[in-house]
C-alpha cells in the first residue's frame, strides 16, 4: 500500500513547482549576487524578485526581510541580536515554557552570558494569559519572544495582544512563526511584531533557507561577521538557489490559502472525532479552538508512543511522537509536560501533522491502523 505521511510539523515535500522555479538557479543562473558582471546581475534579479515576493506575502517592506538558513537561525538572530544591541537598557527577556528549542536554548545561552529570562507558563491547553506576560514584565525588559503557533500541540498564542502591551513600554517582541506561515494568516503589521522567524522547508520549500523579518528601526546586532550580505546583518553568500525556492512556495502558500486551510481542518476534526470516539481513553492535547489547522494531537493511555509510532512506521504511516527536533531523546516533550501531564500520559502522545497531499481515505486508514494497534498494544499492557 501507499505509504503515508502525516509529519508535515518535522518538514514537507518539496512541490514540484518550486523545484521548478529552482532549478535555472543552479545552471545557467549561478552567479554570486555580490558580483558586478551579468552573473552577478541575474542573480540579484532573482535574489531582489523573492524579497519582494517573501515581503508582501507577510505586509513587510523589502528592506525589512534577511534572508538566512532557516528558522533556527531566525531565531538566534533575533534573540541575541535583540539582547547584543541592547543590553545597555536591559538584560531582562520574557519567553514561554513551550517555545521551540531553537528560542529556549539560545535563551538558556544568554543566560550563561549574563541576561536574565523570565519562561511565562502556559495553562492546561498551552495557551499563555497575556495578564501573566504583563506581570513578567520590568524595567530591564528589552525582549519578548513567543511564539505564533507551537509545532507539537499546535496552540495559537495571542500574539497581537502581547505586542499592544509591549510596544506602551517600547519592549521587542519577536514571534517564531514557523508553524503559522501558510495556516494562520499573517501581516506584521496587523500583528503588531518586531521581529519574526519564517522557514522554508515546513511550507513545501526546500531545507537551508528561511527569513527574519526586522521591522525598520529596530535595534539589532549582526551574530555573524563577514562580508556586507543582507545589509551586514547576516554575512555569507546568499543561498540564490533556496532563496527562489522559497519565495515560491510562500507565492504558493498564499495562493492556496482558503483551500489549504479548508482541507486541512476537515481533515483535523475528522480524525480528531473519529479517534476520540472510536478510542477508550483518548484524550486531545493542546486547544481546541486555538489550534493550528492541520494539528493533531492526542494523549492515549495505556500504550507507548514509540511504541504505536514504530508500528505505525511498519504499515508505512509516519507521524511523530514529539517534534523531531526531542523525538530522538527519550526526554519526555516540554511541551507536553507544560500542559502539567503526568509521565505515562505523556510517553501516550501522537502528534499527527497533516499536509496538502493528505486525502480523507489516508486519514480513515491511519485511525483504522490506530484502533487495529492500540488494541493490539494495550492487550499485552499489564496496566490497561
Ligand atoms: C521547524 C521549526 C523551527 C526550526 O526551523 P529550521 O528551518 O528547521 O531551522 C523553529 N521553530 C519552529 C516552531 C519549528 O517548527
Amino acid at each position: 500500500m501507499k505509504p503515508i505521511y502525516m509529519d508535515h510539523g518535522s518538514t514537507t515535500a518539496v512541490d514540484p513547482d518550486v523545484v521548478r522555479a529552482m532549478t535555472p538557479y543552479f545552471t545557467e543562473i549561478f552567479g554570486n549576487a555580490s558580483s558586478l558582471h551579468s552573473y552577478g546581475e541575474q542573480a540579484t534579479v532573482g535574489l531582489n524578485a523573492s524579497r519582494q515576493i517573501v515581503a508582501s506575502a507577510i505586509g513587510a517592506h523589502p528592506d525589512e526581510i534577511i534572508f538566512t538558513s532557516g528558522g533556527t537561525e531566525s531565531d538566534n538572530l533575533a534573540i541575541k541580536g535583540i539582547a547584543y544591541r541592547n543590553q545597555d537598557r536591559g538584560r531582562h527577556i520574557i519567553t514561554s515554557n513551550i517555545e521551540h528549542p531553537a528560542v529556549l536554548n539560545t535563551c538558556a545561552y544568554l543566560e550563561k552570558h549574563g541576561f536574565e529570562v523570565t519562561y511565562v507558563p502556559v495553562n492546561d491547553r498551552g495557551l499563555l494569559d497575556v495578564e501573566s506576560v504583563k506581570e513578567a514584565v520590568r524595567d530591564d525588559t528589552i525582549l519578548i519572544t513567543v511564539m505564533h503557533a507551537n509545532n507539537e500541540i499546535g496552540t495559537i498564542q495571542p500574539i497581537e495582544e502581547i505586542c499592544i502591551l509591549a510596544r506602551d513600554k517600547g519592549i521587542y517582541v519577536h514571534t517564531d512563526a514557523v508553524q503559522s506561515i501558510g495556516k494562520v494568516p499573517i501581516d506584521v503589521n496587523r500583528i503588531g511584531v518586531d521581529l519574526l522567524s519564517i522557514s522554508s522547508h515546513k511550507i513545501y520549500g526546500p531545507k537551508g533557507v528561511g527569513a527574519l523579518y526586522i521591522r525598520k528601526g529596530t535595534n539589532i546586532e549582526a551574530i555573524s561577521h563577514g562580508g556586507s550580505h543582507e545589509r551586514g546583518i547576516r554575512a555569507g553568500t546568499e543561498n540564490i538557489s533556496g532563496i527562489v525556492g522559497f519565495a515560491r512556495a510562500m507565492e504558493l502558500a498564499q495562493a492556496r490559502f482558503d483551500g489549504d486551510c479548508e482541507h486541512l481542518r476537515s481533515l483535523r476534526d475528522r480524525m480528531i472525532g473519529n479517534i476520540l470516539k472510536s478510542i477508550d481513553h483518548s484524550y486531545l492535547n493542546g486547544d481546541l479552538e486555538q489550534r493550528l489547522v492541520n494539528n493533531v494531537n492526542i494523549r492515549f493511555s495505556y500504550v507507548e508512543g514509540e511504541a504505536m509510532l514504530l508500528l505505525l512506521n511498519n504499515k508505512g504511516i509516519a507521524v511523530s511522537t514529539g517534534s523531531a527536533c526531542s523525538s530522538k531523546s527519550l526526554k519526555p516533550s516540554h511541551v507536553l509536560e507544560a500542559l502539567g501531564l503526568a509521565p505515562e500520559e505523556m510517553h501516550g502522545s501522537l502528534r499527527i501533522t497533516l499536509g496538502r497531499e493528505n486525502t480523507e481515505a489516508e486519514a480513515d486508514r491511519v485511525v483504522e491502523a490506530l484502533i487495529e494497534i492500540i488494541g493490539k498494544l494495550r492487550a499485552m499492557s499489564p496496566l490497561a
